[in-house]
């Protein structure tokens, strides 16, 4: 391994593999580590990515990386990334195995984890029968009967995105409902049913899934949408960097993407509270190596002077 890079990229998917396409196109020093876990991983397929539609996620990791080979800049590590300080050249980030390097810049693209309720079963039906979002899956199961597994606004988010595509809807609030009163009485009058009863079990049945309550009734329905109540942002190197965050947690970044430490950049899920998605993601990555190109082709300019 190399010990001064230009750029470091922690977080090799969607953001983190873009960014490093964009400074490998400048011939800069580039190093990305990944220690494998995006966020969609579980899916077996990735929908809503201009000329992709439909590849799985690890399909579309192989070809980025694949199209990274032609820039002999840019390394590809399998380490993860345990602290990262500030020093006068740039900053040194160390892997949780030991190893240090230096880079001029950084790019944090660690993601985004998704903090599941404990429901028996939920977790193996993540991404395949138990979707956080109708871009991503919701035409595969347009017109089925689906449950949406979500409590006050959240739920009531969903109803308004997922009635266009599913008209058999039931909402299971997994415990008392904190919709309001309002809420509840709209979803009614649209013929949605509400289940406060909370949920003991969730399994594949056929095409579909049974979900079983605490009080020994089920309900057979063909998918789920869940959305965590708390997205896990994984900004611990942006924390130990003094990075500023969102309220909820993401990595609070100028429109091209620096974070308010000047050299640090994050892009992709990590980098604001909105519409996480893999294109969305590989935007970011792209137009914060741009700014990160920038500074270093003016600080390259300025020396040689
Ligand atoms: C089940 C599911 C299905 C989805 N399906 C779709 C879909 O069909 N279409 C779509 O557009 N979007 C989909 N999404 C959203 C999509 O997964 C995200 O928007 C996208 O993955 C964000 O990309 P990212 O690069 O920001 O983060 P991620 O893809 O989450 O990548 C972050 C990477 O950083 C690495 N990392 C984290 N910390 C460290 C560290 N300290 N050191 C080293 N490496 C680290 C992780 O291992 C990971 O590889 C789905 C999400 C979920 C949960």
């Amino acid at each position: 391994m190399n010990t001064a890079y230009d750029a470091a990229i922690i977080g090799g998917s969607s953001a983190g593999l873009s960014a490093a396409l964009t400074l490998g196109r400048f011939g800069r020093r580039t190093i990305v580590f990944d220690n494998g876990a995006p966020r969609n991983k579980p899916a077996a397929h990735a929908h809503n990515f201009f000329t992709r539609d439909g590849v799985p996620p690890s399909e579309l990791l192989r070809i980025a990386r694949e199209q990274l080979l032609p820039y002999p800049s840019v390394e590809l590590q399998s380490l993860t990334i345990g602290s990262a300080e500030k020093t006068a050249e740039g900053f040194v980030l160390t892997a949780t195995s030991g190893e240090r390097i230096t880079a001029r810049k950084i790019i944090i693209t660690t993601g985004v984890k998704d903090g599941m309720p404990a429901i028996p079963g939920i977790q193996e039906l993540w991404g395949n029968a138990v979707f956080h979002c109708p871009y991503c899956h919701g035409w595969e199961v347009k017109n089925e009967p689906v449950a949406i597994i979500s409590n006050g606004d959240n739920a009531w988010h969903y109803a308004m995105l997922v009635s266009k595509l599913n008209k058999d809807l039931v909402f299971l609030t997994n415990g008392p409902s904190t919709l309001s009163a309002e809420q509840t009485e709209k979803l009614k009058r649209k013929g949605f049913s509400i289940i406060e009863t909370p949920i003991a079990t969730l399994e594949r049945e056929g095409k579909g899934i049974r979900i079983s309550f605490t009080d020994g009734s089920s309900i057979q329905k063909t998918a789920a949408y869940h959305r965590s109540e708390k997205l896990l942002f994984q900004n611990e190197l942006a924390k130990q960097l003094g990075c500023q965050l969102s309220e909820a947690g993401s990595v609070t970044v100028s429109a091209m993407y620096e974070t308010s430490v000047p050299g640090v950049f994050a892009a992709g899920d990590i980098s604001h509270d909105g519409l996480h998605q893999v294109s969305v993601a590989a935007s970011g990555g792209h137009t914060a190596a741009a700014a990160c190109n920038s500074q270093l082709c003016a600080e390259d300019f300025e020396a040689d002077i």
